[in-house]
């Protein structure tokens, strides 16, 4: 079950904080996202201290806990607070796109483009250079950077052709990123106006919505041995994996439903029967509950665990048959290998 209520975000952000204190090797993604939960749930004073309770710990990722720090401390009023902290982060320059892109969406969240506009682009020439591919983060940053341009009314340049270039949504990034586009087709029709710029504000909740969580959904993947072991344990689950095909099957066309329904960041977690005992033995709960299933994925993914789904066409599987994922489940007929 997915937290939707802000009670329901707490209590999901409580149970990861209780995780964290048996998992202590995992703890940093593990109260990230705890954090994060206790935003959506607008705890936002509990989330702050979580953040400081991270950064006195020598965290492996400081400058994306301060800059999700930053964002969080601004939407409850502590802006001078917020706008040191960018400041340290932009001064101390980090190489990861991850911060900078929260940083940026933070200021342009406040209405400060021109500022918003300087942090995309000093990441942007930062991290991106001729010789280097993107990846879906610094990719992120220059469609960032676009919308802002847009915004501001700014001309294309080159990195905006590149994000146009890239993006692969069923709205051109040009149409998605332009509030005005309605004004410039001639309409006068306030309602169309309306509507436009409530698409806009949509796609950036969206984003938004995405950075507060940035952990991959992940889908349970069990390896054949351990899935025969864990039927056989526990044969109520048998009507939740009729067959190891069907499940690697089910796998796959659950991410590629995620997928298409715009969700980002999804991952394949593995399990195995011993780890599922102790987790459902940690969460007072019998192995034998189907519900069960989808917190232990959830659990695997906050401790770090998630391995990025899609692969590229050429990389092995995650089925682990051995063949390249275009040949086995990634194969685009959808006629599962494996
Ligand atoms: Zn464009
Ligand atoms: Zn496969």
């Amino acid at each position: 079950m997915r937290p939707d209520t802000p009670a329901e975000h707490i209590a999901e952000a409580e149970r990861l904080i209780r995780t964290a204190t048996r998992y202590p090797e995992d703890q940093e993604p593990l109260l990230l996202q705890a954090a994060a939960h206790l935003e959506l749930g607008d705890a936002r004073e509990r989330a702050s201290t979580l953040y400081d309770q991270l950064l006195a710990d020598a965290p492996a990722n400081p400058h994306l806990i301060k800059a999700l720090q930053a964002a969080n401390l601004w939407e409850y009023g502590h802006e001078a607070e917020a706008r040191a902290l960018i400041s340290g982060i932009r001064a101390a320059a980090p190489t990861d796109p991850a911060p900078w892109e929260v940083i940026a969406e933070a200021l342009e969240a406040h209405d400060e483009l021109e500022a918003s506009h300087e942090c995309f682009t000093e990441a942007a020439t930062l991290l991106t250079s001729e010789d280097t591919p993107l990846t879906r983060a610094t990719a992120a940053l220059l469609t960032g950077r676009h919308r802002v341009r847009r915004l501001l009314g700014l001309p294309h340049d080159e990195w905006d052709m590149v994000a146009d270039t890239r993006h692969s949504g069923p709205i051109p990034l040009d149409e998605l990123h332009d509030p005005k586009r309605i004004w410039a087709l001639g309409s006068d029709d306030p309602a169309e106006l309306r509507a436009e710029i409530a698409r806009l504000r949509a796609e950036l909740g969206d984003r938004r919505a995405a950075l507060s969580r940035p952990f991959p959904v992940a889908i349970l993947h069990w390896p054949q041995r351990e899935l025969s072991e864990l039927v056989a344990s526990y044969p109520t689950l048998a009507a939740e994996y009729p067959s190891h095909a069907a499940h690697l099957a089910a796998t796959e066309a659950s991410l590629r439903a995620l997928a298409a329904s715009g969700t980002t960041n999804l991952g394949i977690v593995t399990g195995s029967v011993p780890s599922y005992e102790a987790f459902a033995a940690s969460e007072k709960t019998s192995p034998a509950s189907p519900s069960l299933l989808a917190e232990y994925a959830t659990t695997l993914a906050a401790r770090g665990k998630a391995t990025p789904w899609p692969p590229t066409p050429t990389t092995p599987c995650w089925c682990t048959s051995g063949k390249p994922y275009a040949e086995c489940h990634g194969d685009a007929s959808g006629a599962f290998g494996g």
